[in-house]
C-alpha cells in the first residue's frame, strides 16, 4: 500500500479545485465571505451611501476619504442647507422628498438634521407670479402642498426678510426645510459606523485596478483596498477619480458665493427660507444670522487641475460683490447686511442639471454617485444601494440619471451647457 501523499497528486488537482470553489459558494451564500465596497469620498453622498449599505445582509463597506475625520473639506462643509423639494421632474421631486424625511430623523450633538422650517418662493413681477403659480400647480400634481399668497401673507411668513418693493405675492412650500448638513453627514458617518463600516480618512485615492472590465481595488498610495464594486462620491472631484479608472465623468465644478452677515441678537425665529427666481437670489436666517447667495453673475467654472484639495475657493470681488449688493437690494432696507463672512464655494454642475446615479459604462462594478445636492443626497444614495444591492429602488425615472447619458458629446458642449444652467439652477434642460 502507497504511503499517504503529503502534496496533492495531478489527479487530485481539479476535484480538490471543484471542492474548493463549491466551498467558498457555500460561504458566500451563507454571508461569511461579504461583497466588499469601498465608497471613495465621505462627504453627505459618501456617508449616506455607506448608511444605507450596511443595511443589506453580506455587504462590507469601506469609506476613503481625503479629508479628515472632523472637517468636512468637500462642497457638504460650505452648503447652507436650503432644501426645496419640488423639482422639475418626478423623480427629483421622489429624491428630495425622500433625503428631507431621512434628514428629519437624524441627529448629532443634541441638534437635528433638519428643521421643516417651509419654503418661500417671492415674485417681483406679475409675470414672476405666474410662473410660481405654474410651480404651484405641479406643486399640487407631486401631492406637496403649496400656498398661494399674496404681498402682505408673504410678508406675514417672513417678515424678516420679505419687504413690499420685491414683492407682489408668493408661494410657500411648507414642507421644505432647511438641513443642517454637517450635522446629518456626522449622524450617518455614526450609523454607518456602528454598522459595521470602516471608515479611513486623510487617505487620498491615487490608484483604481481594473483587470479586464471589472474592478478589482483602489489603492491609497501603497496600499490596496480590494473591491469588488467602487463608488465615486467625490462631488466636485468626481472627474479626476473617473480619470483614474479611464473613464470620463460629465461634470462641470462652478464656483457660487453665499454671504453671512453679523450675529444678529433677535430670538431664533422657525421661519421659511425665501427665494426670488425672478432675481436668482436665496436667504435665510440661520437662527443667529442672516445669509444670502445669489446666482446672478456669470458663471464661474472652476478648472479640475485648479480645484485644490478643499470646495472653498478664493474670493473673486470684481465678479461676486456686485451680485451680492443687487441681491441685499431685496431685502427691506433696514435689512441689508454688510457680509461678515465671506464665501465662494464650488458644486458640480452638469448639463442638463441633473445627477450621475448609476453604474458607469463598460467597468463592471464601477458606480457614480455625482452632482448630487444636499437635496437629493441621502434619497438618491438609497436608490444607489438598492440598485447594488438588485433590490427595486421605490423612486421611478431613476433611468433619466444615467451617468453615461452624455457618452459621445463633446466636452465643451457639455461644459458650455452645464454653465447656461446656473442661473436657473432650479430648471432642468
Ligand atoms: C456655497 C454652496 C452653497 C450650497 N448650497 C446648497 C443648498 O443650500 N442646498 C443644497 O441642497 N445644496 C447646496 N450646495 C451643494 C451641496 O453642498 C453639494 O452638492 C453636496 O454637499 C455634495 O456632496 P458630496 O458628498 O457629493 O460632495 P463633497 O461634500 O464635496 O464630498 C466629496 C468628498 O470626496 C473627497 N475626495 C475627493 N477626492 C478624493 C480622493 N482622491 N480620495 C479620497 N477622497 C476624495 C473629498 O475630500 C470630499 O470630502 C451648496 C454648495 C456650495 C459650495
Amino acid at each position: 500500500m502507497p504511503p499517504p501523499t503529503q502534496g496533492r497528486s495531478s489527479a487530485q488537482q481539479p476535484a480538490d479545485e471543484a471542492y474548493i470553489s463549491s466551498l467558498v459558494m457555500a460561504i458566500c451564500l451563507y454571508g461569511a465571505v461579504s461583497r466588499q465596497v469601498v465608497i471613495i469620498g465621505g462627504g453627505i453622498v459618501g456617508a449616506a451611501l455607506a448608511a444605507y449599505l450596511c443595511e443589506h445582509e453580506g455587504v462590507d463597506v469601506t469609506v476613503i476619504e481625503r479629508g479628515p475625520n472632523n472637517r468636512l473639506v468637500g462642497s457638504t462643509g460650505l452648503a447652507p442647507g436650503f432644501v426645496g423639494l419640488l423639482g422639475e421632474t418626478p423623480v427629483m421631486t421622489g429624491l428630495a422628498r425622500a433625503s428631507a424625511d431621512c434628514y428629519e430623523r437624524l441627529e448629532h450633538d443634541s441638534l437635528s438634521g433638519f428643521d421643516r422650517v417651509g419654503g418661500l418662493e417671492v415674485a417681483s413681477t406679475p409675470a414672476g407670479m405666474a410662473d410660481l403659480e405654474r410651480r404651484a400647480a405641479l406643486a399640487h400634481d407631486a401631492g406637496l402642498p403649496a400656498h398661494v399668497c399674496d404681498t402682505a401673507q408673504a410678508m406675514e411668513c417672513e417678515p424678516v426678510l420679505v419687504g413690499p418693493d420685491s414683492c407682489v405675492g408668493g408661494v410657500l412650500y411648507p414642507d421644505d426645510g432647511t438641513a443642517r448638513a454637517e450635522v446629518v453627514t456626522a449622524a450617518l458617518k455614526d450609523s454607518a459606523s456602528s454598522a459595521g463600516t470602516h471608515f479611513v480618512f486623510d487617505a487620498a485615492v491615487t490608484a483604481i485596478d481594473v483587470r479586464g472590465d471589472q474592478v478589482r481595488a483602489v489603492r491609497v498610495g501603497e496600499e490596496a483596498f480590494v473591491a469588488d464594486d467602487i463608488v465615486i462620491a467625490c462631488g466636485i472631484w468626481g472627474p479626476a477619480v473617473a480619470a483614474l479608472a479611464g473613464r470620463l465623468l460629465a461634470l462641470t465644478p462652478v464656483a457660487h458665493p453665499y454671504v453671512y452677515g453679523a450675529v444678529h441678537g433677535r430670538s431664533a425665529a422657525r421661519s421659511p427660507f425665501v427665494r426670488w427666481p425672478e432675481h436668482h437670489v436665496y436667504a435665510r436666517d440661520h437662527g443667529d444670522r442672516l445669509g444670502l447667495g445669489t446666482y446672478d453673475h456669470a458663471p464661474l467654472a472652476v478648472a479640475i487641475d485648479q480645484l485644490g484639495a478643499v470646495a472653498g475657493q478664493p474670493w473673486p470681488a470684481a465678479l461676486f460683490d456686485p451680485a451680492v449688493a443687487r441681491a441685499l437690494d431685496l431685502l427691506p432696507p433696514d435689512q441689508r447686511f454688510a457680509p461678515e463672512r465671506r464665501v465662494s464655494g464650488v458644486f458640480s454642475m452638469t448639463a442638463d442639471n441633473l445627477p450621475l446615479l448609476g453604474p458607469i459604462e463598460e467597468v463592471r462594478g464601477l458606480w457614480a454617485a455625482e452632482a448630487l445636492w444636499v437635496t437629493h443626497a441621502a434619497g438618491a444614495a438609497r436608490a444607489l444601494a438598492q440598485m447594488m444591492t438588485g433590490t427595486s429602488p421605490g423612486i421611478p425615472g431613476l433611468e433619466a440619471l444615467r451617468p453615461g447619458r452624455f457618452t459621445g458629446q463633446r466636452a465643451d458642449d457639455l461644459n458650455d451647457r452645464a454653465l447656461r444652467m446656473y442661473r436657473d439652477i432650479y430648471a432642468t434642460a
